[in-house]
């Protein structure tokens, strides 16, 4: 901190710099000295630079630094604003600045700068990436977030001589990366200026025509606006009520998404009245809640009591809709002062009402457990990573209660395994089933407003790929795919492990005649770290056994189509290393032949599976015989399909008789078409094994409407 700059800052004569520096009164002098320093090397820094516009560079990292100031942010942020394009654009170095101005604003500076470096092969991969480092910078410190999110406001606002293309690349990225976020911080006015911003860049043609209207629409509308205006001051004030009522401007981009999402008219969006109430305290919102509807009818069913639960983003309110003159809708939000800030400037309402104790607080601590949340994800890709917080930046909310009575708030469509994640990850791993409002329910149900949510978990449950379709939540989605991988792997070794072996058999090796040295060998061979990620290799169908074996014995010279004699022994509950085909359903007593799929292991068909055919004779090497070792009590879908005459009951009769020949019924499907003799009745039921299927298919046989069975086979591969 020795060594600040002594030459006076080319620039200070601008204007601008004087209102910026008028506009730290709040800042300690000694704080006041270290930012016009910080203006003097980013002045000197990017001295020989110009923005596209032509005006000097410094004017960019100026605006910024205003925008962070208007947060009433700390020096050090506003030092990092000043100079958070010199180690990119000038010679400077991050030693440089902590020497000058301190570690803290040398952190800052750099996290700043690496979240532009970044290049990629593609948009999208960009795209992730990008959004990943976004956030991974932010939960570090939040300030780097908000200074980012500036400067992107001032660079959307300064784009007129950039190319067109560029330009609405840009504005896309901040509609998909910069505004939820903006959005997830509640810095609600940051995000609409953002999306209005990148409207007029992406859509000019019809930003101006809607801004257009929407100038002409204000003053026909005038009239009843400040009649409704009227009646709600009117009405509070009678009721003794203190409160600033503000009629609420739409935003454009606001305007074209409702148009366009909800395929209304201009002149429907816009017959939408919103108002604002400001109140002193808690207490006063829900008084005048009574007076407005007192006032005008409340739409039923609109209600949402946003104080007595809050949104993630810490969003209080009370909204409702109202009936108002001619039946025209008028909307209504009902908070404190605090609430508006927090509604307003979200976590930056922190630092910006820092005298006000309530503003922002409590929001800076949930955004922190968020963010906390978020690291705990980092494991997986960065595409994945993008998937899973993105659910997380949409929320639209449900709340949902524990059985010891504390809110959750999920978003819309969460099922219970999302509830079961929420609570805790082992919860989540083990659920079983629900009781929703002391109902059972499955797994998949989805939560509603006010559910009673308790979870039932068992031991032996254990997470899905099924459950990966309909979760939610990026949490459970995250934490299901860990499982799965590491899962998969193990069950693929083992695969993999017998495969290899089976191979070394045929060619007449016992393996436990094989030097430990050659082991040792294929290992590092291969770059791998132990003879298990071999084997899972093998299991994935990554590498071909009667590879791994030729180069295992040093035999390379074997001929490679030779086919191994030996046969593989399956259980059928191998879990995912080992897949029975979807097209013909093998169960246990069918002839069945594998084959394996690079990525899914090994695939198990019938030997007659029409699916197959074509590629068993033209490679039979990719092709292993296998055959059934079953263990007791596992059960196998199997398609069938029964034709009966259509007569009264016969459904009745034929599920009776699968039920007691010990099977279960998974699915069935009938076409619904009276007028026809015969129906066609499709079963998807559970079978042990081919005699069982056998014995199933004879009870049906006794009944006289059943006219003709057979098992299904072909569909998808
Ligand atoms: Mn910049």
């Amino acid at each position: 901190m020795d060594t600040l700059p002594s030459t006076p800052p080319p620039a200070v004569e601008e204007p601008a710099y004087r209102v910026f520096l008028d506009s730290l009164d709040y800042l300690a002098p000694v704080d006041r000295e270290r930012i016009k320093a910080a203006y003097a090397f980013a002045a000197k820094a990017h001295a020989a630079q110009k923005r596209m516009s032509g005006e000097p560079y410094i004017t960019h990292p100026l605006a910024v630094a205003g925008a962070v100031v208007e947060w009433r942010m700390d020096a050090d942020a506003i030092c990092a604003a000043l100079l958070h394009d010199v180690l990119e654009d000038t010679g400077a170095s991050k030693r440089e600045l902590a020497d000058t101005f301190g570690k803290e604003v040398a952190e800052l500076v750099d996290g700043l700068s690496k979240l532009d470096k970044m290049e990629f092969a593609s948009y999208q991969e960009a795209q992730a990436e990008n959004f990943r480092k976004m956030l991974m910078a932010m939960a570090r410190d939040l300030r780097v977030v908000l200074i980012k999110l500036a400067d992107r406001q001032h660079n959307l606002q300064t784009m007129s001589a950039m190319r067109a293309d560029k330009r609405a690349r840009i504005a896309r990225e901040t509609l998909e990366i910069y505004a939820p976020i903006a959005l997830r911080l509640g810095l609600n006015k940051l995000y609409r200026e953002l999306q209005d911003l990148c409207f007029r860049l992406i859509y000019p043609h019809r930003a101006e025509v809607l801004a257009k209207a929407l100038k002409a629409a204000r003053g026909n509308r005038s009239e009843l606006l400040t009649r409704i205006l009227d009646g709600i001051e009117g009405k509070l004030e009678s009721a003794g009520l203190r409160a600033e009522v503000f009629g609420r401007e739409k935003s454009l981009y606001s305007i074209f998404r409702k148009m366009k999402d909800k395929q209304l008219s201009f002149s429907q969006v816009l017959d939408i009245y919103g108002f604002r109430v400001v109140v002193d305290n808690v207490p006063t919102c829900y008084l005048a809640l009574g007076a407005l509807h007192s006032l005008y009818k409340p739409v039923p069913g609109k209600f949402k009591d946003y104080i007595a639960i809050p949104k993630a983003n810490g969003y209080q309110s009370l909204h409702t809709t109202l009936i108002g003159p001619y039946g025209t809708p008028v909307e209504v939000q009902i908070r404190t002062r605090e609430m508006h800030n927090v509604a307003q400037e979200g976590v930056a309402a922190h630092w910006l009402y820092k005298d006000s104790e309530e503003s922002g607080a409590d929001l800076q601590v949930k955004t922190h457990k968020w963010l906390q949340s978020l690291l705990e994800m980092q494991g997986s890709d960065s595409a994945e990573f993008f998937e899973n917080v993105k659910i997380d930046l949409f929320p639209d909310e449900v709340y949902v209660f524990t059985p010891k009575g504390k809110i959750m708030a999920m978003p819309r469509g969460a099922t219970v395994v999302d509830f079961a994640y929420a609570v805790h990850t082992d919860v989540g791993h083990h659920c079983s089933a629900a009781r929703i409002n002391h109902e059972l329910a499955p797994l998949r149900s989805e939560l509603k407003n006010g559910d009673l949510v308790e979870i039932i978990t068992s031991p032996q449950a254990s997470p899905n790929p099924v459950w990966l379709t309909y979760i939610k939540t990026g949490r459970a989605r995250s934490k299901i795919r860990h499982f799965l991988r590491t899962m998969q792997n193990e069950e693929s070794a083992r695969l993999g492990e017998r495969l290899l072996r089976q191979e070394l058999l045929s060619l007449g090796v016992v393996p436990i005649s094989i030097p430990s040295d050659a082991w040792e060998q294929l290992v590092k061979s291969g770059g791998q770290k132990s003879i298990e990620e071999v084997y899972t290799e093998i299991g994935l169908g990554k590498r071909l056994p009667s590879v791994v074996a030729r180069r295992l014995l040093a035999r390379e010279n074997l001929s490679p189509e030779k086919p191994g004699n030996m046969t593989l022994a399956i259980h059928g509950t191998e879990g995912m290393a080992i897949q029975l085909a979807k097209c013909c359903q093998p169960i246990p007593g069918d002839p069945i032949i594998g084959s394996i799929k690079k990525g899914s292991g090994l695939v198990i068909h019938t030997h007659d599976c029409p699916a197959i055919r074509k590629s068993r004779s033209a490679e039979p090497q990719k092709w292993i015989d296998v055959e059934w070792e079953p263990e007791d009590g596992k059960l196998f879908d199997i398609r069938i399909k029964v034709e009966v005459k259509n007569t009264r009951g016969v459904l009745g009769q034929v599920a009776a008789a699968i039920a007691e020949a010990g099977s279960n019924i998974e699915y069935v499907s009938m076409d619904a078409d009276p007028e026809r003799l015969f129906t066609l009745l499709r079963f998807t039921i559970q079978v042990a094994h081919r005699n069982h299927l056998a014995a199933v298919m004879r009870g049906m046989r006794h009944i006289p409407e059943v006219t003709r069975i057979a098992r299904e086979r072909g569909g998808e591969a």
